[in-house]
């Protein structure tokens, strides 16, 4: 755990939310019957080793196992005890030499563990490889930094990213309290160097299930210029079943933000399919039902409206029917 993340817990509270992500629980040992070591198949799915390969246009590269904190929820656990080294030449090569002979691939999000973890030295050599790659149009990395360790987002880190432009860069706020001063500066100094910059919540129980908390992270988000990208259920993987929270709770955390909050500041909910399917957007039961053109649409205050499909119109579009409780 860093000093800085550290920092933003209080010692005192027992079920502190930053703690609770970082310290070990007895929960984890007693639950360990639950889920799987790679709940997403990511090794079933490489093609050659750090590659995971799961849709047709993007593939996941693994550059380091290391990461600034061990997040308890991780769905990498398994990388901890024995944590892979930054990617070598070689290794970056076969990656090199399968997206050549892949087409269609067109996007490599650069992951881990940590990406920041690395050396800049090292993540040029990554970056500038990728870029050399001619099937390759978008390159993301996907970091904890800004929000465990923002001292790492340095001037010098700045001129690696600006060099490689365009990067894509997802960070993973959880909780408000890690919407920190350092935070927002580490973000700003991404923004500055011409990365967009989006971020991945988990839903974790006992962390952030609750609407009025995420509302203010997404608010906190958008303050400092952070879109809010993917709000994910807990995977299954195994050790973190105590953060898993049910699906009609995370519906109704996002029925809550409709209405409450700009659409910019709503992210998708989605849940990793266990085994390695894909993720899948879950969205709260807006359509209520559709028939011989006509939509049967619910607002944020439970409203009920009509909408006449442009395909098949007929007087009415768009009227309010009833009221619901
Ligand atoms: S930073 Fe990411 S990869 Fe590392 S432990 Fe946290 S969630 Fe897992």
């Amino acid at each position: 755990v860093t000093s800085h993340y550290l920092s933003l817990a209080d010692p005192r509270d027992p079920s502190d939310p930053v703690l609770a992500q970082c310290l070990p629980s007895a929960e984890e040992e007693r639950r360990l019957g639950e889920g799987d070591d790679d709940p997403l198949d990511e090794a079933g799915q490489s093609p050659v080793p750090r590659l995971v390969h799961r849709y047709p246009d993007r593939v996941l590269l693994l550059a380091t196992g290391r990461c600034f904190v061990h997040c308890r929820h991780c769905n990498r656990r398994r990388f901890w005890r024995d944590p892979p080294p930054p990617i070598g030449p070689a290794e970056m090569e076969a990656v090199a030499g399968y997206l050549g002979a892949t087409p269609g691939v067109r996007e490599v999000i650069v992951s881990g563990g940590d990406p920041l973890t690395l050396t800049d030295g090292e993540l040029d050599r990554i970056l500038g490889g990728l870029r050399a790659l001619p099937g390759i149009e978008a390159v993301r990395i996907h970091t904890r930094a800004p929000v465990v360790q923002p001292a790492r987002v340095t001037r010098s880190l700045q001129r690696v990213l600006r060099r490689h432009r365009p990067i894509w860069v997802n960070t993973q706020f959880n909780h408000p309290r890690e919407v920190s001063p350092a935070a927002a500066e580490a973000c700003g100094r991404i923004l500055d160097a011409g990365c967009p910059l989006g971020n991945q919540t988990v839903l974790l129980r006992g962390v952030n299930d609750d609407p009025a908390l995420i509302r203010d992270l997404l608010r906190g988000l958008q303050r400092i210029g952070v879109r809010p990208y993917y709000l994910f259920l807990c995977d299954q993987v195994r050790g973190a079943g105590h953060f898993r929270t049910g699906l009609g709770e995370a519906l109704a955390i996002m029925e809550s933000l409709r209405g409450n909050l700009p659409g910019l500041a709503i992210p998708h909910l989605a849940v990793d399919t266990p085994g390695g399917g894909g993720k899948v957007v879950l969205l709260p039961e807006a359509l209520l039902s559709y028939d011989g053109g006509r939509a049967v649409l619910r607002n944020h205050r439970g409203r009920i409206f009509t909408l006449v499909d442009p395909a098949d119109p007929s007087p009415g579009a768009a009227e309010p029917v009833a009221s619901s409780s």
